[in-house]
Formats: structure tokens, sequence, C-alpha cells
């Protein structure tokens, strides 16, 4: 069988743990006799981010920048044990903190439905894809413990030295104090980044937030959305018969219960980092789970939500046998090969992702999974797999399509 061909690489980047074993045996088994896989390889495992001085990891997020596509492995953001287990020079940056920096991105995530994991709730057909706003807010903000009587003010000074003063309370006791921000920029980013996505992957767009008590601050998201998508997005939308709307954050929240999924919820970022916990342990689980940054001027980074699995690994390493779930790490492949054909024009490409998914799929609803998932299926006669043997069974339905 011939192998299809590639045109422009795209950026691998390998990563750690028991991840790390998946990824060569989903291309072992299920890229690489199929497809004449050309990539711009870069190992993101700790010990060569330790080595270059995580040089590596700005290196890959520039090679995104330059081809557009990027499949992205779990890796470990170091914490202190990880200093001594892996005798690092620095306790390095997590690598998606870095490569988002750079890419200026915005990270949409999305359940991978399959029959046998249902969603917790009941109407929920279709996924349900976060968009979740990845700067400022309360990730960046300023806090004073108030120790007792004393009033606290917002102050503004303008580079020409204008000073605007808001008083924020005059407290009487003891109390707490937070300051928080956003920038025009980002919010625009981030919208451009929904309305793209929106388009792309063919959905509606919901957005909520609390305009009605913050008038300023979450009202300024409200009309940036609005202004952004009257501009530039409005007629592409009406076109392809898609619709944003704007409301309240509780209603849409309610709405989000009601529906049968099949849009994208963009959030700010706290709500976007509470409801994505929501929605993917309603969903079922978070090895089901895709994860893409797509940033404002069209670059895209593929990788699944989960990490390392690390209890996984050290079993691996025991020699021990494990049943770690492939799916979402196979769907971060499947996604880069897509987009890289669309971008590429190789129709090829794109259809042997749509089939390698279909096969992931179809192995799963036949009753073949892994552990992970055999505890919370609805299937009977289930058959559990051990990592590897999982993946060649997707194999074998592959070959069989
Ligand atoms: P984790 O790797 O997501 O694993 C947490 C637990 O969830 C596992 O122990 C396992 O439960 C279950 N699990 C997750 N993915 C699974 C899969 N594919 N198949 C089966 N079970 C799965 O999170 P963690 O243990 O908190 O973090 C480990 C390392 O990953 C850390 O060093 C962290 O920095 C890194 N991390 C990286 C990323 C990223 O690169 N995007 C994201 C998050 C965390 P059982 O053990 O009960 O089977
Ligand atoms: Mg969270």
């Amino acid at each position: 069988m011939d192998r299809i061909k590639m045109k422009t690489p795209l950026v691998e980047m390998d990563g750690d743990e028991m991840t790390r074993i998946l990824w060569q045996m989903i291309k072992d088994e299920l890229i690489m006799p199929f497809i004449d896989l050309k990539t711009e390889y870069y190992d993101l495992g700790l010990e060569h981010r330790n080595e270059t001085d995580d040089q590596v990891t700005v290196d890959s997020a520039e090679a995104t920048r330059k081809y557009g596509v990027a499949v992205k492995c779990a890796t470990i953001t170091p914490n202190a044990a990880r200093m001594t287990e892996y005798q690092l020079k620095e306790m390095w940056k997590s690598p998606n903190g870095t490569i988002r920096a750079i890419l200026d991105g915005t990270v949409f995530r999305a359940p991978i439905v399959v029959k046998g994991i249902e969603p917790c709730v009941r109407n929920w057909e279709k996924p349900i894809t976060i968009a979740r706003h990845a700067y400022g807010d309360i990730y960046k903000n300023v806090e004073i413990q108030v120790p007792g009587e004393g009033k606290a003010e917002l102050v503004f000074t303008a580079k020409d030295g204008t000073v605007r003063k808001e008083t924020v309370h005059e407290f009487k006791g003891a109390g707490i104090l937070q300051g928080v921000h956003n920038t025009r920029a980002s919010i625009q980013s981030f919208a451009r980044a929904c309305f793209n996505y929106a388009l792309d992957t063919r959905q509606d767009l919901w957005f909520g937030a609390k305009d009605t008590i913050s008038k300023k601050y979450d009202h300024s998201f409200k009309d940036i959305f609005q202004e952004i998508y009257d501009a530039e997005y409005k007629e592409r939308f009406e076109a392809e018969g898609l619709a944003y709307f704007y409301s309240l954050i509780d209603d849409i929240v309610a709405r989000v219960m009601k529906a049968k999924g099949g849009f994208i919820w963009a959030c700010k970022n706290y709500d976007g980092d509470v409801m994505s916990d929501m929605v993917s342990s309603a969903f079922g689980s978070l090895a089901m789970m895709t994860s893409v940054l797509v940033s404002p001027t069209g670059v895209y980074e593929y990788e699944a939500a989960h990490g390392t699995v690390q209890r996984h690994y050290y079993k691996h390493l025991k020699g021990e046998e494990t049943s770690t779930n492939s799916v979402a790490t196979i769907f971060a492949w499947t996604g880069a090969l897509r987009k890289r054909g669309e971008l590429d024009g190789i129709r090829e490409l794109m259809e042997f992702a749509d089939k390698l998914e279909k096969a992931t799929l179809a192995t799963i609803e036949a009753g073949k999974m892994t552990k992970d998932l055999a505890l919370i299926t609805t299937l009977k006669d289930v058959t559990v797999l051990n990592s590897g043997d999982f993946i060649k069974e997707i194999r074998k339905t592959l070959e069989a399509m």
C-alpha cells in the first residue's frame, strides 16, 4: 500500500512518562504504517528540557509559529519532587505556559463522545467545547489582607500624570481586598480566536459574563465581542448558518444544562477553569478530552487534556502491565494531521484522520477498551485491554476499514 505523502512537516513535541510510551506506540502502530510522516521533532521530555535550559520549548513554539500546526505529548511541570527525581538545574516553567505565552492563544477543550460512555446530563448528545480566555482576571491579581479600619481606593495614573480615583470601600474592621485587570488586546484576541474556531468547526458560539453587575469590566468583554462580531464575522456566520449570542453567565449555565450540545461555550478565565472541569467530568473522563491551542494568527497546537499519567508509568517501569487510555493522544494526532491536510490541500490526510478517529471509537463501541473506560461504561461484554493491546486493536479495526 502506498503511504500518504505530506508537504509541510508537523511540529512534533514529545513529552514525558506514560504518555511518552503511548506516543511511540501510536506512531509505530497507527501513523507510520499509513503515512509517510514528516515532522520536525522537538524532545520536550524533562531531561532534554533540562539539558537545553528549556530552550527546546521555546524553539518548538517558534517552529509552530513558522509551520502552523503542532502536536504535543503531555509533559511534566516540575515541582520540588521533580527537582530531585530528575536532578534539575532549575524548576523549569510549565511548557504549556511557555508555549501559550509565545503563541498568545485561546484553549479549546472538547469531550470525545462515544456510545457506551454516557454523559451524566442525559440530553447532551453532542460535545460541548469550552473556550477559555487564558489571560488576566484573578490569575493575575493583587491582594491585600486588610488588618483593620481604613479606606481602600482604586487609583489609575495615566502616562501624562492624570489620576483617576474610586473608593472601593471604607473598612470599619478587618477584611480582604483584591485588584484584577485585563487588556483590550487580550480580549480582542480571545474573541477572534473564538469566532475563527466556530467557523472552523462549524458550531454556534455562546458567550456569557456578568455585565449586569460588572458594568465596566464584564460589560467590556460583552462589547468587544459584539464589536468584533459585527465588523469582522457577522456576514460569514450568517452565510454558514451559524449563530453567535451573548447572555448573562447564569442564563447560559441554565441553557447549557438543557441543550443538546454541539456548540462552543466561550468563558472568561475563571469560568472556563471551573466549567471545563464540570463539563469534562459530566461527559465521563479526562482521558476522553481533546485540547487545542489556537492563536489569533491561526496557528494550532493539539494535545490531550490529561497529564503524563505518572502512576501508570511507575508501574510500567516495574515491568507491571498498564491499561492507559491513549484516545486523547490519538485524537491530538488526528486533529493535527487533519489540519495539516486542510492547510496543504491533501484530502487523503484529512480522510485518514477521520478514519483513525472512527476506528478508535468503533473499537471502544465493540467493547474493547482500557480499564478507566471499562469502569464507567454502560456496555456489556467488555474486554479490558492493556495499553499496547488497545492500540493494536484499533489498528485491526482501521485495517478492516
Ligand atoms: P494525570 O497525568 O492527568 O493523571 C491523573 C490520574 O488520572 C491518573 O493517575 C489516572 O488515574 C487518571 N488518568 C489520567 N489520564 C489517564 C489516561 N490517559 N488513562 C487512564 N487514566 C488516566 O495528572 P497528574 O498525575 O496530576 O499529573 C502527572 C504529571 O502530568 C505532572 O507532572 C503534571 O505536571 C503533568 N501534567 C501535564 C499536563 C500537560 O502536559 N498538558 C496537564 C496536566 C498535568 P489512576 O491512577 O486512578 O488510574
Ligand atoms: Mg481547573
